[in-house]
């Protein structure tokens, strides 16, 4: 039996593994006729224009707010999250949904051009138009935050919208869309289809406009080649590998307290999480006694620090990260060879990690974080560049945070500070590399979800035919003067 031929598939509790919920495996077929009734309320939607699709959106917001601590709930349920980091996760959401809405009709407003000396007869002006319908691909790390800056954007914009969530968090998909059918005017503006794995390759080969996938960078490469066989623009929000560089004026305290958080919060399974720690050697003697400190109070279970890993068989990619660095000669500060205990992972932190270790190349997307020394900031910038991915970075300097900030080859990067780039709504969220490509969230993250479309018109006719079959020899001689005079 072949996984599309499934009605339906189970949602499990990771901390547990029991059975929470069934939801429909939707069928390659069922994609295809979710994605022609977006086409068909397409129009419609667009029609609505930027004040009426932000009073739906307003109100989908207002449940959510109003529901809050209900999704945050099924959230931490099909995650295994705390209760509090699923609170913070739908409230940033919250933020990104309320100003997208807001912010629409000044970010996509159409913008007159100059048409030049040459060409003054004419008016300009760029346009963006939605694609239509946005196929949008989904992970379990943060099941609300993460698609909802791919949802929120694209229907501000004024596309419609087929949602496919991760298998792991099916219920969280669901809840979304129910919730959104409550305040729509018609149906199908946004539409959840449920399912496996077959399910997501399914949108990616139905007759969607644009497709915007997060996930691992092994299927955004498979999403992106599906959509390039049918020119179909993709945004990819994929892994990352991120620093976190403290140079020796550091707040060192302050330093290891959000480095610990941003690496072990989640259990690790945060894109933009702490991977790697680069630290000036005059200061990292302080640094990792502060931090080993401060690991020593972080615990793994319910109600605890972080839940389980939600997805199983990410247990074993952690395992093999950890034991590959302890063969490389790595120590450990914090956890060991043993610190994988099903479902969950004990905090783990490797000092002396070797530059080729999985720890290091990998994304490990587990509660682990590798701690090595450098002689100076051009070699931790050298390092942090030395990697496949480019999505986040943390720099932690009193003086030089811009300057080395200036020179990571990251989308973002945050300064004395963590994660700060995915709470403000108005900057954009993406990477570089094989993090991905394209932008979600602000200005950008609205325009990704549009087109340009470029209308000139004439504003009075000239005594000169340029563009006709009647062009004089006169017009040629006007032409080659005007440029000699111009240029
Ligand atoms: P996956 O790549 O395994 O899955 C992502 C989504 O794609 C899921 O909904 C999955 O469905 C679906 N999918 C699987 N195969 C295909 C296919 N062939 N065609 C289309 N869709 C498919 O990633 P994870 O869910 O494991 O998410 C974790 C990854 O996401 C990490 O690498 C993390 O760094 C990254 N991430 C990136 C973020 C960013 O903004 N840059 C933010 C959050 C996470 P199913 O679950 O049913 O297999």
């Amino acid at each position: 039996m072949t996984t599309t031929a499934l009605i339906d598939f189970p949602s499990h509790n990771p901390a547990t593994g029991e059975e929470i919920g069934r939801y429909r495996n939707y069928t390659a077929e069922e994609v295809a006729a979710a994605v022609d009734r977006a086409h068909a309320s397409s129009q419609a939607w667009q029609a609505l224009g930027f004040s009426g699709r932000k009073k739906i959106l307003v109100a989908w917001n207002a449940v959510l707010t109003k529901r809050l601590t209900e999704l945050a709930e099924l959230v931490a349920l099909e995650t295994g999250k705390p209760l509090s980091d699923a609170t913070l996760e739908i409230s940033l959401a919250i933020g990104h949904l309320d100003w997208a809405s807001k912010n629409a009709s000044k970010y996509l407003a159409p913008v007159s051009r100059n048409p030049g000396l040459i060409m003054a007869n004419m008016k300009a002006r760029v346009e963006r138009a939605p694609y239509g319908v946005v196929g949008v691909i989904g992970p379990w790390n943060y099941p609300v935050f993460t698609p909802m800056g791919s949802i929120a954007y694209s229907l501000a914009a004024g596309n419609t919208v087929v949602f496919k969530p991760s298998e792991y968090t099916p219920g969280v998909g669901a809840w979304l869309g129910s919730t959104f059918a409550e305040v729509a005017p018609f149906a199908d503006i946004f539409q959840v289809v449920t399912g496996l794995a077959a399910t997501g390759a399914a949108l990616t080969g139905a007759a969607v406009d644009k497709i915007a996938f997060t996930g691992s960078t092994r299927t955004a490469k498979k999403v992106a080649a599906s959509a390039a066989d049918r020119m179909i623009p993709t945004v990819l929000e994929c892994g990352g590998k991120d620093p976190v560089i403290i140079d020796r004026d550091a707040n060192i305290k302050k330093a290891a307290e959000y480095a610990l958080w941003l690496a072990m919060s989640n259990a690790g399974q945060t894109c933009i999480g702490a991977e790697r720690v680069y630290v000036h050697q005059a200061i990292a003697d302080e640094f990792i006694r502060e931090i080993g400190a401060m690991a020593k109070e972080i615990h793994p279970g319910v109600n605890k620090n972080y839940g389980p890993a939600t997805m199983p068989s990410q247990l074993n990619v952690i395992q093999s990260h950890i034991d590959d660095a302890a063969a490389k000669g790595a120590k450990f500060l914090i956890g060991g060879v043993d610190s994988v205990q099903p479902p969950y992972v004990q905090p783990t932190i490797m000092l002396d990690v070797p530059e080729d270790s999985l720890a290091i190349t990998e994304e490990t997307f587990g509660p682990t974080l590798t701690i090595n020394r450098v002689a100076d900031m051009d070699e931790a910038i050298r390092l942090a560049n030395a990697t496949r991915y480019g999505l986040g970075a943390s720099v932690w300097s009193k003086r030089n945070g811009e300057k080395i900030a200036s020179k990571l080859v990251t989308g973002m990067v945050s300064i004395n500070s963590v994660i700060g780039f995915a709470g403000i709504a108005s900057v954009p969220f993406g990477g570089v590399k094989d993090s991905g490509y394209g932008r979600i969230h602000g200005p950008e993250g609205l325009h990704e979800f549009t087109y340009l479309r470029s209308v000139v018109s004439e504003r009075f006719a000239l005594p000169i035919a340029f563009t006709t079959f009647k062009r004089t020899k006169f017009a040629d001689k006007f032409i080659t003067g005007v440029m000699k005079f111009l240029h």
